[in-house]
């Protein structure tokens, strides 16, 4: 069984916890760098980036949060968490971010999107002040668009969305990290709190 990491320091982790549940992983809440051991994969759910920002900070998550993804770790980052992995912010992918993208009138809507690589027809998106990739790198992979914009993108083993696949209940994405390399090979962490 995976041990799936999700930072909780603030935002909807929880829906990202269920629906791990419900595909057979082991969700289990970071809030300090010890909460990084073992972890086969990582999420970083939306939220508030400046908020987060603060909080890994304080914590001092940054940089073993890097080493995990530098290790290979199959990482999912929504909305917020895209932010936090853009070169601004933990520079874990080559992408620029542009927050609150989609303008005051349509802070908040849903799309269905096509995504390159996930079968079985278009995501059912939620996007709540969201925002898009502004610009990116060569090594990035374009999954899906809004309106020409960039929001869903893939580096290696990171994959970050501008939505929250998780309100819609649409488990695909999560089961795309599951199936990721690397992912179940370390040894499960039974007996650890979720
Ligand atoms: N607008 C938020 C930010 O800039 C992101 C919103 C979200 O994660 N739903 O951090």
């Amino acid at each position: 069984m995976a041990t799936v990491g999700i930072l909780a320091l603030q935002g909807d982790f929880e829906a990202h916890a269920k629906l791990l549940e419900g595909l057979g992983a082991n969700p289990c809440e970071v809030r300090v760098p010890e909460d990084l051991d073992g972890l086969d994969a990582l999420i970083i759910p939306g939220g508030e980036s400046t908020v987060m920002t603060l909080g890994i900070e304080r914590e001092g998550l940054a940089g073993p949060i890097r080493r995990l993804i530098d290790q290979g770790a199959p990482v999912l980052g929504t909305c917020a968490g895209m932010i936090m992995l853009d070169r601004d912010h933990l520079g874990a992918l080559d992408i620029s971010t542009r927050r609150n993208a989609f303008g005051r009138q349509l802070r908040s809507f849903e799309a269905d999107v096509e995504l390159a690589g996930v079968e079985g027809g278009p995501i059912h998106a939620v996007f709540i002040r969201a925002p898009w990739v502004s610009e990116h790198g060569s090594e990035v992979e374009v999954l899906g668009r809004v309106d020409q914009h960039p929001v869903a993108i893939r580096q290696g083993n990171v994959l970050a969305v501008s939505f929250h696949p998780e309100l819609a209940g649409d488990a695909r994405l999560h089961r795309l990290l599951l199936s990721s390399n690397g992912c179940g090979a370390s040894p499960s962490r039974s007996g650890r709190p979720t």
